[in-house]
């Protein structure tokens, strides 16, 4: 195979590719690419972000006309406990690419988001916030990496039938760990394994427009029974537009609920959820469904990280590494830190054989 780059030992700037351009795999790239190291994103998906995602579309109206709508139908939202992901929200802030979230909670809010009192968003999308900090980055999205080849040197990427061209001195696998168990299963047995046995909770996710119901506004809700635990009025964030009389709304259905329907079909789940939701936001009416489609996240969240993990794992002597929400904690605070620390554990031991542990440590602490 022809290669358009030098051997690894001829370059100066250590190259890296990062599989994975959501959270995790932003943050270590980010991290990387201001120590000198030459980062290259890949990602399967259209865009970058991963579970921070923002689906657009169009609804048609009652008088025939279409109208744009956006649903953030991964992350709703995210907070900052943390002074690394602290720096980085004040940033957005300042810049715009973030936003405060005060939403009106829901009368039946009985279960807590976890996430405590200081809720964001990013601005105008949640995609916004990889985008920021993957900046002028070189990323190739739209099709996955299906095997990583040893080479002299280095690694090499398969990629949409063929072999990526560069060599690369590192690669970081930033995925949800099913995702990243066949790639590692090669290199790194153990990885695999441990990777293949992380659980994932499953989540089914309802997008949909209806007109304004009457009763308490609410911007979340968080049901304590039912097929849904999460009841978000997306049109009322911040940085989103909202649509005169209607209702923007992402519903999730609870990852019990979700567990129980994994195989059920799309039309089915899609009722049962719109009925749902209107038993939460208008108890006896009815409500007029303008839009509505559900999405189903296969790997939503990790149900809990592998016993005793670190918040990275880094094997020096090959240059591989895996960081992702699965080592840390089922939030999007928790994927920045393992990048971060993905990125730190490269930087601090390059040239011998280490795994790393410092995210989990620290992100129970802060
Ligand atoms: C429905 C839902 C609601 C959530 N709500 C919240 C919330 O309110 N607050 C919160 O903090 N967190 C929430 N989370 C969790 C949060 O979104 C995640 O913890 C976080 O975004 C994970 O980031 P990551 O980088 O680890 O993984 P991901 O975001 O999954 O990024 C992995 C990337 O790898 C790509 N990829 C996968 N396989 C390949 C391949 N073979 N080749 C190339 N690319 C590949 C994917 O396309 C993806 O872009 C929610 C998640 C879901 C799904």
């Amino acid at each position: 195979m022809h290669t358009t780059t030098p051997p690894a030992s001829l370059r100066s700037a250590p190259q890296i590719a990062i599989v994975g351009a959501g959270m995790a795999g932003a943050a270590c790239a980010r991290t990387l690419a201001a120590s000198g190291a030459q980062v290259t994103l890949f990602d399967k998906s259209r865009g970058v972000g991963g579970r921070l995602s923002t689906r657009r579309t169009v609804w048609t109206d009652a008088q025939g006309a279409e109208q744009p709508v956006q649903f953030d139908h991964g992350a709703t939202h995210f907070s900052a406990h943390s002074l690394a992901f602290q720096t980085v929200v004040q940033q957005g802030l300042a810049e715009g690419w973030i936003a405060r979230w005060a939403p009106r909670m829901g009368l039946q809010d009985a279960a807590p988001d976890g996430l405590g009192s200081d809720r964001f968003v990013a601005v105008p999308g949640m995609p916004a916030l990889c985008h920021a900090l993957i900046g002028a980055l070189e990323v190739h999205c739209g099709a996955p990496v299906t095997a990583l080849h040893r080479v002299r040197g280095g690694w090499q990427i398969e990629r949409d039938g063929g072999l990526w061209p560069q060599r690369f001195d590192h690669i970081v696998l930033a995925l949800p760990p099913a995702q990243a168990a066949p790639l590692l299963r090669p290199h790194a047995t153990r990885w695999s394994e441990a990777a293949a046995q992380v659980p994932m909770q499953v989540c089914w996710t309802l997008m949909a427009v209806t007109d304004e119901p009457p009763g308490p506004a609410f911007d979340l809700l968080q049901p304590s029974h039912g097929p849904l635990d999460r009841i978000v009025r997306n049109d009322r964030k911040p940085g989103r537009t909202p649509i005169p009389g209607h209702a923007v709304w992402v519903a999730q259905a609870s990852a019990a609920w979700s567990a129980s329907h994994v195989d059920a079909p799309a039309a089915a789940v899609s009722e049962a959820l719109r009925d749902a939701l209107r038993a939460v936001v208008n108890p006896g009416g009815s409500l007029r469904w303008c839009h509505s489609t559900v999405h189903r996240w296969l790997y939503a969240r990790p149900a809990r990280t592998p016993l005793g993990t670190p918040g990275c794992w880094w094997d020096a002597a090959k240059g591989l590494g895996v960081c992702g929400d699965f080592l840390v904690g089922p939030q999007v605070e928790a994927a920045f830190l393992s990048g971060l620390d993905m990125a730190q554990a490269m930087r601090s031991a390059p040239a011998t054989r280490r795994t790393a542990a410092h995210g989990a440590a620290r992100f129970a602490r802060l």
